[in-house]
Protein backbone atom coordinates (compact mmCIF):
# COMPACT_ATOMS: atom_id res chain seq x y z
CA UNK A 1 0.00 0.00 0.00
CA UNK A 2 1.09 3.35 -0.91
CA UNK A 3 1.44 6.50 1.68
CA UNK A 4 -0.88 9.28 1.47
CA UNK A 5 0.34 11.23 4.42
CA UNK A 6 4.19 10.53 6.15
CA UNK A 7 4.64 10.84 9.92
CA UNK A 8 7.32 13.48 8.89
CA UNK A 9 5.16 15.63 6.47
CA UNK A 10 3.05 15.83 9.93
CA UNK A 11 5.89 16.62 12.30
CA UNK A 12 6.84 19.47 9.54
CA UNK A 13 3.38 20.81 9.69
CA UNK A 14 3.95 20.79 14.26
CA UNK A 15 7.19 22.64 13.56
CA UNK A 16 5.69 24.91 11.27
CA UNK A 17 2.79 25.48 13.53
CA UNK A 18 5.32 26.05 16.65
CA UNK A 19 6.53 28.84 14.91
CA UNK A 20 4.15 30.80 13.83
CA UNK A 21 0.98 29.86 16.24
CA UNK A 22 1.78 31.70 20.14
CA UNK A 23 -1.08 28.98 21.76
CA UNK A 24 0.06 26.07 20.34
CA UNK A 25 3.32 26.96 20.69
CA UNK A 26 2.88 28.37 24.98
CA UNK A 27 1.01 24.75 25.55
CA UNK A 28 3.90 22.60 23.84
CA UNK A 29 6.18 24.47 26.13
CA UNK A 30 4.17 24.04 28.99
CA UNK A 31 3.86 20.53 28.29
CA UNK A 32 7.62 19.99 28.81
CA UNK A 33 7.49 20.98 32.87
CA UNK A 34 4.16 18.90 33.34
CA UNK A 35 3.86 16.87 36.26
CA UNK A 36 3.68 13.49 36.22
CA UNK A 37 3.60 10.61 38.54
CA UNK A 38 3.84 6.66 38.25
CA UNK A 39 1.57 4.49 40.29
CA UNK A 40 2.76 0.47 40.03
CA UNK A 41 0.49 -2.10 39.84
CA UNK A 42 1.15 -5.85 39.76
CA UNK A 43 2.85 -5.86 35.95
CA UNK A 44 2.14 -2.55 34.94
CA UNK A 45 2.16 1.15 35.47
CA UNK A 46 -0.74 3.74 35.21
CA UNK A 47 0.90 7.54 34.92
CA UNK A 48 -0.70 10.65 36.22
CA UNK A 49 -0.24 13.58 34.31
CA UNK A 50 -1.25 17.07 36.04
CA UNK A 51 -2.11 18.93 33.41
CA UNK A 52 -3.80 22.70 33.35
CA UNK A 53 -4.07 23.30 29.82
CA UNK A 54 -6.94 19.72 29.48
CA UNK A 55 -9.14 21.40 31.89
CA UNK A 56 -11.30 22.21 28.56
CA UNK A 57 -11.49 19.06 27.42
CA UNK A 58 -12.24 17.42 30.84
CA UNK A 59 -14.56 19.38 31.42
CA UNK A 60 -16.38 20.23 28.74
CA UNK A 61 -20.37 20.31 28.21
CA UNK A 62 -21.19 17.83 25.59
CA UNK A 63 -25.26 18.02 26.23
CA UNK A 64 -26.94 18.45 23.26
CA UNK A 65 -28.16 21.83 24.40
CA UNK A 66 -24.44 23.30 24.98
CA UNK A 67 -23.04 21.73 21.62
CA UNK A 68 -25.53 23.55 19.97
CA UNK A 69 -25.07 26.77 21.69
CA UNK A 70 -20.98 26.90 21.10
CA UNK A 71 -19.06 27.18 17.57
CA UNK A 72 -17.63 23.78 16.33
CA UNK A 73 -13.62 24.13 16.58
CA UNK A 74 -13.53 21.17 14.07
CA UNK A 75 -15.37 23.08 11.27
CA UNK A 76 -12.84 24.18 8.60
CA UNK A 77 -14.31 27.39 8.65
CA UNK A 78 -14.10 28.06 12.51
CA UNK A 79 -10.62 27.47 12.43
CA UNK A 80 -8.11 30.31 13.63
CA UNK A 81 -6.62 31.86 10.82
CA UNK A 82 -2.91 30.36 11.66
CA UNK A 83 -4.40 26.53 11.77
CA UNK A 84 -3.02 24.89 8.72
CA UNK A 85 -3.26 21.15 7.88
CA UNK A 86 -2.89 18.71 5.82
CA UNK A 87 -5.89 16.16 3.75
CA UNK A 88 -6.06 13.03 4.70
CA UNK A 89 -7.81 11.69 1.25
CA UNK A 90 -10.70 13.82 0.83
CA UNK A 91 -12.64 12.83 4.02
CA UNK A 92 -10.24 14.30 6.98
CA UNK A 93 -7.43 16.97 7.65
CA UNK A 94 -4.75 16.18 10.00
CA UNK A 95 -4.62 19.26 12.52
CA UNK A 96 -1.82 20.05 15.13
CA UNK A 97 -3.97 19.71 18.84
CA UNK A 98 -3.50 23.17 20.56
CA UNK A 99 -4.22 21.37 23.79
CA UNK A 100 -1.84 18.77 23.96
CA UNK A 101 -1.21 15.69 26.26
CA UNK A 102 1.61 13.74 23.85
CA UNK A 103 4.45 15.62 22.68
CA UNK A 104 3.00 15.19 19.70
CA UNK A 105 -0.26 15.33 19.19
CA UNK A 106 -3.13 15.83 16.21
CA UNK A 107 -5.91 15.76 15.66
CA UNK A 108 -7.50 14.08 12.56
CA UNK A 109 -11.08 15.94 11.68
CA UNK A 110 -13.22 14.87 8.75
CA UNK A 111 -13.92 17.59 6.10
CA UNK A 112 -18.10 17.11 6.91
CA UNK A 113 -19.56 18.24 10.23
CA UNK A 114 -21.06 14.97 10.78
CA UNK A 115 -21.62 13.27 14.47
CA UNK A 116 -19.12 11.30 16.06
CA UNK A 117 -19.21 7.52 15.04
CA UNK A 118 -17.06 4.89 14.53
CA UNK A 119 -18.71 2.11 12.48
CA UNK A 120 -18.51 3.74 8.99
CA UNK A 121 -14.86 4.94 10.11
CA UNK A 122 -12.83 2.15 11.50
CA UNK A 123 -11.28 1.27 8.05
CA UNK A 124 -10.32 4.79 8.15
CA UNK A 125 -9.11 4.53 11.53
CA UNK A 126 -6.72 1.86 10.47
CA UNK A 127 -5.29 3.52 7.25
CA UNK A 128 -4.72 6.69 9.56
CA UNK A 129 -2.52 3.74 11.71
CA UNK A 130 -0.72 2.80 8.67
CA UNK A 131 0.39 5.93 6.98
CA UNK A 132 1.66 7.96 10.67
CA UNK A 133 2.92 4.96 11.61
CA UNK A 134 5.05 7.07 14.21
CA UNK A 135 2.05 7.19 15.89
CA UNK A 136 -1.12 5.95 17.93
CA UNK A 137 -4.64 6.58 16.90
CA UNK A 138 -7.61 6.86 19.02
CA UNK A 139 -11.12 7.76 19.04
CA UNK A 140 -13.33 8.69 21.49
CA UNK A 141 -17.51 7.73 21.29
CA UNK A 142 -19.30 11.06 21.73
CA UNK A 143 -19.97 10.09 25.33
CA UNK A 144 -16.77 8.29 26.29
CA UNK A 145 -14.66 11.54 26.13
CA UNK A 146 -14.83 12.77 22.89
CA UNK A 147 -15.36 16.76 23.69
CA UNK A 148 -16.61 17.60 20.00
CA UNK A 149 -19.57 14.56 19.60
CA UNK A 150 -21.39 16.72 17.19
CA UNK A 151 -18.18 16.62 14.55
CA UNK A 152 -16.21 13.27 13.46
CA UNK A 153 -12.55 12.95 14.59
CA UNK A 154 -9.90 11.02 15.53
CA UNK A 155 -6.76 11.97 17.78
CA UNK A 156 -3.06 10.90 17.40
CA UNK A 157 -0.24 10.79 20.07
CA UNK A 158 3.43 9.99 19.23
CA UNK A 159 3.97 6.29 19.71
CA UNK A 160 6.01 5.48 22.95
CA UNK A 161 4.32 7.65 25.61
CA UNK A 162 0.97 5.17 26.16
CA UNK A 163 1.99 2.39 28.45
CA UNK A 164 -0.31 -0.32 26.70
CA UNK A 165 1.70 -0.42 23.74
CA UNK A 166 4.55 -2.58 25.74
CA UNK A 167 1.95 -3.64 28.64
CA UNK A 168 -0.78 -5.55 26.17
CA UNK A 169 1.85 -8.37 25.12
CA UNK A 170 2.41 -9.23 28.67
CA UNK A 171 -0.75 -9.00 29.88
CA UNK A 172 -2.96 -10.74 27.06
CA UNK A 173 -4.39 -14.15 27.29
CA UNK A 174 -4.00 -16.61 24.74
CA UNK A 175 -5.25 -15.88 22.26
CA UNK A 176 -9.60 -16.53 22.69
CA UNK A 177 -10.68 -16.74 19.26
CA UNK A 178 -9.37 -16.50 15.46
CA UNK A 179 -11.22 -14.75 13.01
CA UNK A 180 -9.81 -14.96 9.17
CA UNK A 181 -6.23 -13.99 9.62
CA UNK A 182 -6.92 -11.80 12.75
CA UNK A 183 -6.49 -12.80 16.27
CA UNK A 184 -8.66 -11.58 19.44
CA UNK A 185 -7.04 -11.10 22.73
CA UNK A 186 -8.00 -10.33 26.37
CA UNK A 187 -5.88 -8.40 28.35
CA UNK A 188 -6.19 -10.03 32.04
CA UNK A 189 -5.83 -8.60 35.33
CA UNK A 190 -5.77 -4.94 33.66
CA UNK A 191 -8.53 -3.21 35.59
CA UNK A 192 -10.28 -1.77 32.43
CA UNK A 193 -12.03 -4.25 30.44
CA UNK A 194 -9.58 -4.67 27.06
CA UNK A 195 -10.14 -6.11 24.04
CA UNK A 196 -7.22 -6.69 21.84
CA UNK A 197 -6.90 -7.31 17.66
CA UNK A 198 -4.18 -8.09 16.04
CA UNK A 199 -4.17 -8.55 12.49
CA UNK A 200 -2.08 -8.35 9.08
CA UNK A 201 -5.42 -7.64 7.09
CA UNK A 202 -7.07 -4.74 7.30
CA UNK A 203 -10.84 -6.45 5.88
CA UNK A 204 -10.31 -9.35 8.69
CA UNK A 205 -9.58 -6.35 11.13
CA UNK A 206 -12.80 -4.78 10.14
CA UNK A 207 -15.05 -7.21 10.12
CA UNK A 208 -14.09 -8.81 13.16
CA UNK A 209 -14.53 -5.19 14.75
CA UNK A 210 -18.26 -5.18 13.45
CA UNK A 211 -18.66 -8.04 15.30
CA UNK A 212 -17.11 -6.87 18.67
CA UNK A 213 -19.36 -3.71 17.53
CA UNK A 214 -22.75 -5.46 17.21
CA UNK A 215 -22.11 -7.46 19.98
CA UNK A 216 -22.44 -4.77 22.30
CA UNK A 217 -25.43 -2.73 23.86
CA UNK A 218 -26.42 0.78 22.87
CA UNK A 219 -28.32 2.40 25.56
CA UNK A 220 -31.82 3.80 24.64
CA UNK A 221 -29.95 7.37 24.53
CA UNK A 222 -26.60 6.49 22.37
CA UNK A 223 -26.50 6.21 19.03
CA UNK A 224 -23.58 3.57 19.13
CA UNK A 225 -21.92 1.33 21.39
CA UNK A 226 -19.96 3.40 24.22
CA UNK A 227 -16.14 2.77 23.65
CA UNK A 228 -12.85 4.15 23.03
CA UNK A 229 -10.67 2.65 20.94
CA UNK A 230 -6.34 3.24 20.28
CA UNK A 231 -4.33 1.52 17.54
CA UNK A 232 -1.24 1.56 16.11
CA UNK A 233 0.63 -0.23 13.22
CA UNK A 234 3.84 -2.23 13.63
CA UNK A 235 6.01 -5.14 12.26
CA UNK A 236 3.43 -5.38 9.66
CA UNK A 237 0.46 -5.81 11.80
CA UNK A 238 -2.14 -3.51 13.44
CA UNK A 239 -2.80 -3.78 16.92
CA UNK A 240 -6.27 -2.96 17.66
CA UNK A 241 -7.27 -2.02 21.93
CA UNK A 242 -11.51 -1.75 22.20
CA UNK A 243 -12.04 -0.70 25.47
CA UNK A 244 -16.30 -1.13 25.92
CA UNK A 245 -17.84 1.20 28.21
CA UNK A 246 -20.62 1.51 30.94
CA UNK A 247 -20.30 4.96 32.12
CA UNK A 248 -19.30 7.86 30.59
CA UNK A 249 -17.75 10.00 33.38
CA UNK A 250 -17.00 8.31 37.05
CA UNK A 251 -18.91 9.19 40.49
CA UNK A 252 -16.14 11.02 41.42
CA UNK A 253 -16.84 13.46 38.54
CA UNK A 254 -19.88 15.23 40.42
CA UNK A 255 -18.80 14.55 43.96
CA UNK A 256 -19.03 17.03 46.32
CA UNK A 257 -16.00 18.37 48.77
CA UNK A 258 -13.01 16.54 48.95
CA UNK A 259 -14.36 12.98 47.29
CA UNK A 260 -14.40 14.95 43.94
CA UNK A 261 -11.62 13.99 41.24
CA UNK A 262 -11.83 15.97 37.78
CA UNK A 263 -11.28 13.01 36.05
CA UNK A 264 -13.56 12.56 32.28
CA UNK A 265 -11.64 9.06 30.95
CA UNK A 266 -10.74 8.87 27.37
CA UNK A 267 -8.11 6.57 25.26
CA UNK A 268 -5.70 8.21 26.74
CA UNK A 269 -6.51 6.72 30.58
CA UNK A 270 -7.43 3.74 28.75
CA UNK A 271 -3.84 3.75 27.33
CA UNK A 272 -2.61 4.26 30.98
CA UNK A 273 -1.76 7.54 31.25
CA UNK A 274 -4.48 9.84 33.46
CA UNK A 275 -4.80 13.32 32.75
CA UNK A 276 -5.74 15.70 35.91
CA UNK A 277 -6.89 19.50 35.15
CA UNK A 278 -6.32 20.01 38.89
CA UNK A 279 -3.19 20.10 40.78
CA UNK A 280 -5.21 19.14 43.89
CA UNK A 281 -6.61 15.79 42.05
CA UNK A 282 -3.07 15.22 40.96
CA UNK A 283 -1.68 15.70 44.11
CA UNK A 284 -4.39 12.75 45.74
CA UNK A 285 -5.26 10.35 43.63
CA UNK A 286 -4.11 6.83 44.13
CA UNK A 287 -3.81 3.58 42.99
CA UNK A 288 -7.37 2.99 44.39
CA UNK A 289 -8.92 5.74 43.19
CA UNK A 290 -7.59 4.59 39.93
CA UNK A 291 -9.04 1.04 41.17
CA UNK A 292 -12.79 2.55 41.88
CA UNK A 293 -12.83 4.96 38.43
CA UNK A 294 -11.89 2.16 35.84
CA UNK A 295 -14.14 -0.43 37.51
CA UNK A 296 -17.11 2.03 37.51
CA UNK A 297 -16.52 3.29 33.27
CA UNK A 298 -15.20 0.02 32.02
CA UNK A 299 -16.42 -3.93 31.69
CA UNK A 300 -15.08 -5.67 33.34
CA UNK A 301 -13.65 -9.66 32.22
CA UNK A 302 -16.37 -11.80 32.59
CA UNK A 303 -18.25 -8.99 30.75
CA UNK A 304 -15.81 -9.28 28.32
CA UNK A 305 -15.69 -13.21 28.09
CA UNK A 306 -19.75 -13.13 27.48
CA UNK A 307 -19.36 -10.98 24.11
CA UNK A 308 -16.35 -13.38 23.21
CA UNK A 309 -18.57 -16.76 23.56
CA UNK A 310 -20.95 -14.52 21.41
CA UNK A 311 -18.47 -13.74 18.61
CA UNK A 312 -17.99 -17.67 18.83
CA UNK A 313 -21.37 -18.40 17.78
CA UNK A 314 -21.78 -15.65 15.03
CA UNK A 315 -18.52 -16.36 13.07
ZN1 LIG B 1 -17.94 20.91 12.97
Amino acid sequence: MNKVITSAQVLNLLQEQLDVWELARTNYEALKQVKVKELKFNQFTIKVQFNPARILSSAAKVDSKSIQERKCFLCQQNLPAVQKGIPFGDKYIVLINPFPIFPKHLTIAACEHVDQRIINRFGDMLDLAYNLDEFTIFYNGPKCGASAPDHAHFQAGNKGFLPIEKEWKIMKDSEVLKYQSANLFILRSYLRGTLVIESESKESAVHLFEHIYSSLNIRPDEEEPMMNILTWFEAGKWVICIFPRTLHRPSCYSAQGNDNILISPASVDMGGVFITPLEKDFEKISARDIVNILQEVCMNELELERIVEHLKIIR
